[in-house]
């Protein structure tokens, strides 16, 4: 398969037009996870010098997982950063994969903040362990809740603005997150009722949340890594390319570098077709392409004469 060779991207057969309101909607949506990873780690941290302080697991988990929220957010935005550079000889394909790499590290340490936090949630069970302070724990517990919330809220609203899917998923994530700050909260208020066990329970549930965190974390990186990509992607990509006149079939395959979605499409046309007409439809099946799928960010595409 030959490549046709962009100026800035080699991978890049052709430049592709930019999106409508594009740059203007991505600092947006940007500038809504850089602030919100802010509110959430002014939060865990916060909820973790009150762990510390009263012995609250179920307020140690909960200040983990916000945390490990947090650490998610922060490999996004180091892709984001790194993406940006662009190919080298030796890296020619750009440093796209860093997040992905950066991300196997955050996978690791979640799933490891999961363990402990469990296993001190189970120890403190067993061992029937006191929790000090218990009104400064409530309020720790409270601050999760209404962090989370206010982060939600916030996320949901830009996400609504600039119509983007993953900012309104990101404010289901803390919405939910509030219910795992609610859950250290009533086990503080069991504990406040003179019910010990309260705290370690809650512990315990929260733990769970956290290796939610680290399933979803796993999940997409190894999918990322082993080229996974949504089927109807490529479908769309052969669809778009093999209704074009001259194209007798498209074969497309598509993967994602990082943030980038690459497409690649082999076309077979009519055998009397020039050098010049198979560039400009190679055009035209990029313009068709990015129209169905609007993620692609990189273009790739090979004519074979197609069997007379
Ligand atoms: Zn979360």
């Amino acid at each position: 398969m030959h490549k046709i060779s962009g100026q800035r991207d080699p991978a890049a057969a052709f430049t592709l037009p930019a999106l409508r309101d594009d740059a203007s909607e991505r600092r947006q949506a940007n500038r809504a996870v850089a602030v919100s990873a802010a509110g959430l780690a002014v939060t865990g941290i916060t909820e973790l010098l009150i762990a510390v302080l009263t012995g609250s697991v179920g307020l140690l988990g909960d200040a983990i997982h916000n945390l490990s929220d947090v650490s998610t957010s922060a490999v996004v935005f180091l892709g984001f950063r790194l993406s940006r550079r662009g190919p080298t000889e030796r890296y020619p394909y750009g440093l796209d994969r860093a997040e992905d790499l950066a991300g196997i590290g955050i996978a690791v340490v979640i799933w490891a903040s999961a363990a402990f936090a469990g296993y001190e949630s189970v120890r403190k069970l067993i061992a029937h362990g006191a929790t000090g302070h218990i009104w400064i724990g409530i309020a720790g517990a409270v601050l999760g809740i209404v962090g989370n919330q206010a982060v939600a809220r916030y996320k949901l609203a830009t996400g609504k603005r600039i119509r983007s899917a993953t900012l309104i998923a990101d404010a289901r994530h803390s919405w939910l997150d509030a219910l795992s700050s609610a859950g250290a909260l009533a086990g503080l208020v069991a504990v406040a009722l003179g019910r010990r066990w309260g705290d370690p329970v809650a512990g315990i549930a929260v733990t769970m949340f956290i290796c939610h965190v680290g399933y979803d974390v796993t999940t997409d990186v190894v999918r990322r890594l082993a080229d996974s990509v949504d089927p109807q992607i490529v479908a769309a990509a052969e669809a778009a390319a093999g209704e074009l006149p001259g194209v007798v079939h498209a074969h497309a395959r598509a993967r994602w570098t990082g943030r980038r979605l690459r497409v690649e499409v082999e076309a077979w046309v009519h055998p009397g077709l020039t050098a010049r007409e198979s560039d400009a439809l190679g055009r035209t099946a990029a313009a068709a392409v990015r129209d169905q799928v609007p993620d692609v960010d990189s273009f790739t595409w090979a004519t074979r004469a197609a069997p007379a």
